[in-house]
């Protein structure tokens, strides 16, 4: 069945006017994850996807061991409620294990980590003990097995420890290197293609010329990329020349598994590229009740009509530096992580917080307005950044959230609780 029809059939939307929720629902519905595996050097896996389930091949910890630096005894000496009397016979270190078992009677001094001697089920803290010459004063009221930490609590032998799609993040690789694995299987990366087009864009490095901006989108585009872990083809600007731009597609199509572009999208230059994509593959194009961002394509170019295999999907964001930014992390990155093989990961959290100024919002669209995020007087507050035009790339670098305001909300007052998307881990 053809993408358009999919599409239609699903939800019979207008492409016209769809909303954010609607085209991001959409887009996830379609993308399969579909890359090998490939095995790599622990510290090689940060910010790669697991590509099997990770299988303990031992316990963590691998031995019962002390949580406190105390004493271990047998909990069976002890008076339940008067103090207790014991020989210390010897010390177990982390990693120098006391040789010999405990008698009635007897205890240990014990330091954190270190494997009780057998028989000794429990460890009392030094803090509770008092030291009497070659005994040790224990008090009532002990707890049977308190201050152990159990052989397998962490991790349990032959249990799974993590699951395939997994993120690696400095925990996992933590948790990774508790198991001993010097090596684990993840997904290759994710090629990604991506490129400029219009007639007034210049390289940087160049003088401009009257009437031409600099290309921007192919540097927050390589930034965000880059820190999806993504591997990265730039194909450059293309000038709004039909040829030109068949080509550069059919070109990142059999090269990447995802092409994205910038510009080119919007009313009127849609007309002129659609007919061109038709020949490529099937892309739809979206005109999204949302601000900053309304066009969006989206599609497969390069494979088999129907066949995921072969190809590429392909994004055609809008060219405005903002709306590339915005449409981005409302649709693309969680995209990518779906094609990178990854669980579903929420956007980013949504934070409430305070709108110290009133908002103008007409329900009917979503808008994304950068904010200025601050946490004072016991509470989250924001406010907008200065100038929010979707050319004002500045409205970015000041910003350090978006602020959401959804698809039915009106205008907001200052004082109301909006909520917002925080850049750090984001951007
Ligand atoms: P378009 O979507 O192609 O109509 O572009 C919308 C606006 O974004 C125009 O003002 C373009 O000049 C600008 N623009 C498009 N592509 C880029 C780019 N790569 N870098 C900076 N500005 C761009
Ligand atoms: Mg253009």
């Amino acid at each position: 069945m053809s993408l358009a029809s999919r599409f239609s059939c699903l939800h019979g939307h207008d492409p016209d006017s769809l909303t954010v929720e609607q085209a991001r629902a959409f887009i996830h519905s379609q993308l399969r994850p579909r890359l090998a595996g490939e095995c790599v050097a622990l510290r090689g896996a940060l910010g790669r996807v697991l590509a099997r389930d990770l299988i303990a091949p031992c316990n963590v910890p691998a031995a019962d061991n002390s949580a406190m630096d105390g004493y271990a005894l047998r909990h069976a000496d002890l008076d339940d409620v008067g103090t207790t009397s014991l020989r210390v016979v010897g010390t177990a270190l982390a990693g120098r294990p006391c040789a010999g078992a405990v008698a009635a009677g007897e205890c240990v001094r014990i330091m954190t980590g270190a494997v009780p001697p057998a028989g000794c089920d429990t460890v009392v803290m030094q803090e509770v003990a008092r030291v009497d010459g070659e005994r040790v004063l224990i008090p009532g009221g002990q707890r049977k097995g308190q201050n152990i930490r159990l052989a397998g609590e962490d991790l349990a032998l032959g249990r799974p420890a993590l699951a395939a799609g997994q993120l690696i993040r400095p925990a996992e690789l933590g948790l990774v290197a508790s198991l001993g694995f010097a090596e684990i299987s993840v997904f290759r990366r994710l090629r990604v293609a991506f490129f400029s087009t219009g007639d007034e864009l210049c390289p940087i490095g160049a003088p401009l010329a009257e009437g031409e901006v600099y290309d921007s989108n192919r540097y927050t585009l390589f930034g965000m990329l880059r820190r999806l872990g993504c591997d990265l083809l730039d194909l450059g600007v293309v000038g709004d020349d039909p040829q030109r731009l068949a080509e550069t597609f059919r070109q990142a199509a059999a090269a990447a598994d995802v092409v994205i572009s910038s510009g080119g999208v919007s009313v009127g230059e849609a007309d002129f590229v659609k007919p061109l994509m038709a020949d490529l593959g099937e892309v739809l194009f979206w005109k999204i009740a949302m601000k900053p961002g309304r066009p969006l394509a989206f599609g497969r170019i390069g494979g088999a009509a129907g066949n995921a295999d072969g190809g590429a999907w392909v994004f055609g964001l809008p060219g405005n530096p903002v709306a590339v930014m915005v449409t981005f992390y409302q649709f693309v990155r969680e995209a990518l992580y779906r094609l990178m093989g990854a669980d579903p990961l929420p956007l980013v959290p949504l934070l409430p917080a305070v709108c110290e100024h009133g908002l103008k919002k007409a329900p009917g669209r979503s808008e994304y307005q950068r904010g200025i995020l601050s946490h004072a007087a016991g509470g989250w507050r924001v406010r907008p950044a200065a100038a929010q035009g979707s050319g004002i790339l500045r409205s970015m670098t000041e910003a350090n959230c978006f602020i959401v305001l959804g698809h039915e909300r009106g205008p907001v007052a200052a004082g109301d609780v909006v909520e917002v998307q925080p850049f750090d881990g984001l951007i």
